[in-house]
């Protein structure tokens, strides 16, 4: 299984991968975590970073090329099976994506369009909370943990991201219909696009999900 998902901020990409993670043993691949794991630990590239994530921008495509690059290459039960979140992000990603994994004889299988409404991503982005700890996602009213600003996972606590802000997320969703829009283009292109709508309960997509791969996988077995 090797799935790029696509959508806009607050489409819930994280949120299915996690379901899709838990259920198909794939690995997650997020960008935007691997860029804040960068920035917590106070890395020179997480340094280098900072502005562009907590402004809302896309960060330079060679940084994040990469990050994923190197990853795909040193992990080989990630190269195997992998849902890719927040990248490609700019046409540029991915047709070099396309190219990495033609090098290492892992092709991608589609690319997964969760179709959303704008006041949906805004309602889901501005409740938002992130465990601090272990990266797990919640949203204030549509998924609550257990004990307040707790953790279900690990009890880490929980926090609003800094971009999640609404200016930034303006500032977000304006860069994501300029440069992520033409990634759909490229991948309906290419034939590899399905697109499912995400303006729904996490547990009814992940059972679209996964009849569209069954699907995919009858068609694809050799
Ligand atoms: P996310 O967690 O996917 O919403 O990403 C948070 C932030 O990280 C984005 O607003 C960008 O600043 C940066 N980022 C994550 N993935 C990429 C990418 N593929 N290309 C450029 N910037 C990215």
């Amino acid at each position: 299984m090797r799935i790029v998902l696509l959508g806009p901020p607050g489409a819930g990409k994280g949120t299915l991968a996690g379901r899709i993670k838990e259920r198909f043993g794939a690995v997650h691949l997020s960008t935007g975590d691997m860029l804040r794991a960068e920035m917590k630990s106070g890395s020179p590239l997480g340094e280098e970073v900072r502005g562009y994530v907590e402004g809302g921008a896309l960060v330079p495509d060679e940084v994040v090329i990469r990050l994923i690059e190197k990853r795909l290459r040193e992990d080989a039960r990630a190269s195997e099976r992998f849902l890719l979140d927040g990248f490609p992000r700019t046409e540029i990603q991915a047709r070099r994506l396309d190219g990495i994994l033609e090098k290492i004889a892992r092709p991608l299988d589609f690319a997964l369009f969760l179709e959303t409404s704008e006041e949906v991503v805004v309602q889901r982005l501005a409740g938002r909370r992130v465990c601090r700890n272990c990266g797990a996602l919640y949203h204030v009213t549509n998924m609550p943990p257990k004990v307040a600003d707790r953790c279900d996972a690990c009890g880490g606590p929980l926090y609003q991201r800094p971009d999640d802000n609404e200016e930034t997320v303006r500032r977000r969703l304006a860069v994501y219909l300029q440069q992520t829009s033409p990634v759909i283009e490229y991948y309906r292109g290419g034939g590899r696009l399905v697109t499912v709508s995400s303006d729904r309960d996490v547990g009814l997509l992940l059972e679209d999900f996964a009849r569209i791969w069954d699907d995919y996988a009858a068609r694809h077995q050799d």
